[in-house]
């Protein structure tokens, strides 16, 4: 009889529950057993693993973060980890492999398929930084959040009249404070693929007081600077007091939103079907609204098409 693990890796993310159920659900549905494996690859390695039913599962598509539990693991970074990681896999009967997470989670999957292990990857991870997907699990969620937070904030710096930078997560993503300043109204963005130096910025919220408006949020992705230095050289240049908010981990928490439930279940079923017709070392993803599969190997050398996306925030003037 076929048994299937699957564990949770990397940061979490909203609907990485609604994916767990679908897969137990599916799983179940062919006659195989699933096995939940509790922090990621180093409870794997730690044998933290115990049955995992549809009854265990029941009413969990709501909740954010994951029953699973996460880590990050530098054990399985090793080449003898990782075959520590597959020994344990081997003594529990599981024959098949789910892994739920982000590009670092999906390199450690394709080296467990390159050690003969059966294994499906599926993208969760709010910041949307895989280029062969158009949506990863917990993206959606995440902008929502964000714009929740944006919109009471554009809601008191237009009674006074302030501007305001917000840093949001993403990594090295800019999908997050795009999407966001679209949806969100954002006056400046400045992001990984398109930064803007300090002088840039300030020059845009010059023009924007120029013409009126006095209530400017600028959103920028995590990572690309101090924001308080930031805040601090428009303070200097235009003579004008800005406020900060670093949105941080409520970004990852929260109930997934329908989006996000719905594509978990059609990837979590997509990756047990994938495993019981022979497949393994591939990504499901979406494209088109088709649930897709690629090899792991090949998930990073999709690059992304940038090119709707910076047209659009130039027809919104975001960055003019
Ligand atoms: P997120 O993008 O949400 O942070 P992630 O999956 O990219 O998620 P990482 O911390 O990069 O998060 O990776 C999770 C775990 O995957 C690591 O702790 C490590 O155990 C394993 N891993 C990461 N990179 C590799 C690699 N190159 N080889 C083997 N295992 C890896």
């Amino acid at each position: 009889m076929n048994k299937l693990g699957i564990l949770t890796s990397g940061g979490d993310a909203p609907g990485m529950n609604a994916a767990i159920r679908a897969v137990v659900i599916a799983a179940q549905q062919k006659n195989i057993e699933t096995m939940g494996i509790k922090g990621g690859y180093q409870g794997l390695i730690n044998r933290n693993i115990d049955r995992l039913t549809p009854f265990d599962v029941d009413r969990i598509a709501d909740k954010g973060g994951t029953i699973l539990k996460t880590s990050r693991c530098l054990e399985f970074m090793e080449e003898e980890g990782r075959k520590k990681a597959a020994r344990v896999l081997e003594e529990f009967g599981i024959n098949f492999l789910v892994v739920i997470g982000g590009d670092g989670s999906f390199k450690g999957a394709e080296k467990l398929h390159r050690l003969g292990i059966n294994v499906i990857g599926i993208p969760g991870t709010i910041d949307n930084d895989f280029a062969y997907t158009d949506y990863s699990i917990g993206f959606d969620t995440a902008l929502n959040t964000i714009l929740d937070a944006i919109s009471k904030i554009k809601d008191t710096d237009f009674s006074h009249d302030k501007t305001t930078i917000i840093e949001v997560m993403g990594r090295y993503c800019g999908d997050l404070a795009t999407y966001s300043a679209l949806a969100g109204e954002g006056e400046i963005i400045s992001i990984p693929e398109r930064k803007l130096d300090f002088d840039t910025i300030c020059s845009q919220i010059h023009s924007k007081m120029a013409s009126g408006k006095h209530d400017n949020l600028i959103i920028i992705t995590e990572k690309m600077y101090d924001i308080e230095e930031l805040k601090k050289y428009i303070e200097k240049r235009l003579q004008v007091s800005v406020r900060t908010s670093i949105l941080g981990f409520i970004q990852r928490g929260g109930s997934p939103s329908a989006f996000d439930r719905i594509l978990a279940s059609r990837m979590g079923v997509k990756a047990v079907e994938l495993l019981t017709e022979g497949y393994s070392g591939l990504a499901v993803g979406i494209k088109e609204n088709k649930i897709i599969s690629i090899e792991l190997e090949n998930v990073n050398n999709i690059r992304f098409d940038y090119h709707e996306k910076l047209g659009l925030l130039d027809t919104f003037s975001i960055f003019n």
